[in-house]
């Protein structure tokens, strides 16, 4: 197969397997080569995650410490009040990051949330910093909501194929997924969505989820490619390691499939040494996380990510507001800041 620009949305699982089984070198070859049409090749994305409400979700995600259903220890918190987050916020752009990501572990937000987290959103965009949120599933009126507060992306993971999808969540089918993103497309909003590797899977797996990416009728702009992290107390605790070259070809044939897209290095990469992040990044990974934890200080993890920088001459990509000129955001931060002087605490579980 020679090395082709075009972006495609009618990949066969077979033509996606054949790049799967292509030696090594000339995987990480095709993809550089495709990554150099479109990116530059020495630039990162750098976004913070923000989890807004944590734990004590109903979903049975077999991967996610925050499932109601099992016992991980993990600290419930209700959803945290917008100051706090804007807080956190302009904390992260301190440290570098232009995109903030507020993620919380809801089925689906409820109505009388969205006023809160809409506010949120506009707070977070009058510091200058790109939005995402990830609140589960969406109705078509909800991502209105989002999109028109100005919600610039929005996360809902495919999480694996088709096929093997059923052995990892039983609480929402594929296609509640596909809807939820045709939602969110709708709505005007940009789309982050990609998967688990290393739950058990096979490689056809692998392919059958990069596959439905591929082939939506527009890429998501961004694609996190997740590497399990093995939560005890969750299902998926004892699975065996995935080889970290598999995870190098997942994103090597993301990359390839989605050339316009940024594909993230996401959860697992704490896990990751240096030299297998240096691949990852070779293969076409253009975006990553500062680990949730970047806002206490000082930030250890957010060192040693500028150090990895540092070595392989990579430079943070920069985030221009295209929204709204900076009277504008600041007047925004403003009216948020003014409302939240009645120290309005809302609590999740309420
Ligand atoms: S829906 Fe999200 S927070 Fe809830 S269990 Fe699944 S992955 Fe975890």
């Amino acid at each position: 197969m020679s090395v082709s620009q075009t972006v495609r949305h009618d990949w066969t699982r077979d033509q996606i397997l054949a790049l799967f089984n292509l030696p090594f070198n000339d995987l990480l070859f095709q993809a550089q080569t495709i990554h150099r049409q479109f990116f530059n090749p020495n630039e990162v994305q750098v976004s913070t995650l923000c989890s807004i409400k944590t734990g004590a979700c109903p979903e049975d995600c077999a991967y996610c410490p925050q499932s109601a259903r099992y016992d991980t220890g993990l600290e419930r918190e209700k959803l945290m009040a917008v100051e706090k987050v804007i807080e956190e916020a302009r904390a992260a752009k301190a440290s570098g990051a232009t995109r903030f990501c507020m993620g919380a572990a809801w089925r689906s937000p409820k109505d009388k949330d969205l006023p809160y987290v809409t506010s949120m959103v506009q707070g977070v965009k009058g510091l200058g910093l790109e939005t995402c949120m990830t609140l589960g599933m969406l109705s078509a009126d909800q991502a209105q909501t989002l999109a028109d507060a100005g919600l610039d992306y929005y996360n809902h993971n495919l999480d694996t194929s088709p096929e093997f999808y059923g052995e990892i969540i039983t609480t929402r089918t594929y296609q509640d997924r596909l809807e939820t993103l045709a939602n969110v497309r709708a709505a005007g909003m940009k789309v982050c969505c990609g998967g688990i590797v290393g739950m058990g899977e096979e490689v056809n797996d692998r392919a059958g989820l990069l596959q439905q990416l591929a082939n939506m009728p527009e890429h998501p702009e961004s694609v996190p490619i997740n590497m399990l992290v093995r939560v005890e107390g969750t299902p998926l605790a004892d699975e065996q390691e995935l080889d970290a070259f598999e995870f190098i070809r997942t994103i090597a044939v993301a990359r390839i499939l989605m050339p316009k897209s940024h594909v993230r290095l996401s959860a697992g990469r704490e896990e990751m040494n240096e030299q297998t992040q240096a691949l990852a990044f070779f293969a076409g990974a253009n975006s990553i996380f500062y680990g949730a934890k970047l806002l206490t200080t000082p930030n250890p993890e957010a060192d040693k990510d500028r150090q990895l920088f540092t070595k392989l001459g990579i430079q943070p990509e920069a985030y221009e507001v295209e929204h709204s000129d900076e009277a504008e955001a600041h007047a925004l931060l403003d009216r948020v800041q003014a409302a939240q002087q009645d120290k309005v605490f809302y609590n999740a579980a309420g």
